[in-house]
C-alpha cells in the first residue's frame, strides 16, 4: 500500500489527482469500516496538511479547517453560538476519539448518526472544497445527500468548513440520547441554535435533528412555532403538535423502535431549545 502524508494543501490535492486515492483524517470511521482489513492500495492521510488544521476567526465568520479534532474544537474560545458544537464534540466517542477524529471526517463519513451534523446545520455551516480544478462552496444542507454520501467528487477534499458571521449572538445547545451514557450511538439527537430578543423572547430559532431520518433535518415549522416565545411559555407550553417532526422518518432498529425516537425527540427538542434561551450571555461555551 502507497501512503502519503502531505503537508500542504496543494500537494494533497495533487496527489489525489494523481490516481485514486482513498482520504483519511483521523482513520476512526476509516479503519473500522474496513472490509476484513482490506486496505486500499493509495491512503492520502490529510491530518497534517496545515491549511485544514485548527480555526480562524475574520469580520466574515469562523474558518474550521476540515482537517480539525474534536478536542481543537472544545479547546477553541468559541461564543456561546457554539454551545451546541462544542456539547457535541464531548459526545464524539471517548477522549482518544476526539483527540483523533476530526469535523471533516464526521461530515464526510456521512452517518446517519453523526453528532457534528445537527449542530453545524443550526450554525448555517457551508463546506469548502477543493480539487486541483478550483474550489467550491457547499451548503452543508447539500453537502450530505444520503446515507454515507457527500457532494463530493473524487478529486475533491473537503478543506474547510465556514460558519457565518451573523450567527454569533446566537446561543447554542445539543442533546443526545443514547442506550448508555458514554460512548454511545445516538438513539436521537437536537441541536438548537436560538437568538433572544431583549425581553426575553425567543427572536430567532434554529433546530434540527440527527438519527431519525437518513440526513439530519431542520425542523423549520417547529422553529417558526418557537419564535416568540419567553423560556416560561417554552417551560409550560412547548409547541408539541406531532406535525412539526413531520420530516423525520425514524428507523425501528436494534437501538429504538421508531416510536420511540418521535417520543424522544419531542422531549430532546424542548429541553434544548429551553436550555440554548438559558444560556447565558458571554458564556464560552
Ligand atoms: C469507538 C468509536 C466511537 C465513536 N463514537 C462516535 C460518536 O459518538 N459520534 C460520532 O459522530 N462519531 C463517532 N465515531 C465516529 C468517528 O470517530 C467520527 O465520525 C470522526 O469525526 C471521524 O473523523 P476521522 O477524521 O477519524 O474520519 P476518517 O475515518 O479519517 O474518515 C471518515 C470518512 O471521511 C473521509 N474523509 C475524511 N476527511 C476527509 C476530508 N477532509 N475530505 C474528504 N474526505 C474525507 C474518508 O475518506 C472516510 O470516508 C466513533 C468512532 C469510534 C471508533
Amino acid at each position: 500500500m502507497e501512503y502519503h502524508s502531505p503537508v500542504s494543501l496543494q500537494d494533497a490535492v495533487d496527489l489525489l489527482n494523481d490516481g485514486d486515492a482513498k482520504i483519511v483524517a483521523g482513520a476512526t470511521d476509516f479503519f473500522p469500516g474496513l472490509e476484513r482489513g482490506r486496505a486500499p492500495e493509495r491512503l492520502l492521510d490529510v491530518s497534517r496538511v496545515s491549511e485544514m488544521r485548527g480555526i480562524s476567526v475574520s469580520e466574515a465568520g469562523w474558518r474550521i479547517g476540515g482537517a480539525t479534532t474534536w478536542s481543537e474544537i472544545l479547546e477553541f474560545p468559541f461564543p456561546p453560538a457554539f454551545a451546541g458544537l462544542k456539547a457535541a464534540a464531548r459526545e464524539v466517542g471517548s477522549v482518544q476519539i476526539q483527540n483523533a477524529g476530526t469535523v471533516g471526517g464526521n461530515l464526510c463519513n456521512a452517518s446517519p448518526a453523526a453528532d457534528g451534523v445537527p449542530p453545524l446545520l443550526t450554525l448555517e455551516a457551508v463546506v469548502e472544497t477543493v480539487s486541483a480544478s478550483g474550489s467550491r462552496l457547499v451548503p452543508l444542507e447539500e453537502f450530505i445527500v444520503g446515507v454515507r454520501s457527500v457532494n463530493l467528487e473524487p478529486d475533491e477534499i473537503c478543506a474547510a468548513i465556514h460558519v457565518p458571521g451573523r450567527i454569533r449572538d446566537g446561543r447554542g445547545s445539543f442533546l443526545k440520547l443514547g442506550a448508555r451514557r458514554y460512548l454511545v450511538i445516538s438513539i436521537s439527537m437536537v441541536a438548537v441554535l436560538v437568538h433572544v430578543a431583549p425581553n426575553g423572547a425567543v427572536s430567532e430559532a434554529r433546530i434540527s435533528v440527527g438519527a431519525c431520518s437518513p440526513v439530519a433535518k431542520r425542523m423549520t415549522e417547529l422553529e417558526a412555532a418557537v419564535v416568540g416565545l419567553s423560556a416560561e411559555e417554552l417551560e409550560s407550553d412547548f409547541p408539541s403538535d406531532p406535525k412539526f417532526l413531520d420530516p423525520l422518518a425514524p428507523l425501528d432498529d436494534i437501538r429504538a423502535s421508531a416510536v420511540h425516537r418521535m417520543q424522544a425527540t419531542t422531549e430532546l427538542c424542548r429541553r434544548a431549545v429551553i436550555e440554548a434561551v438559558n444560556l447565558a450571555d458571554g458564556n464560552n461555551a
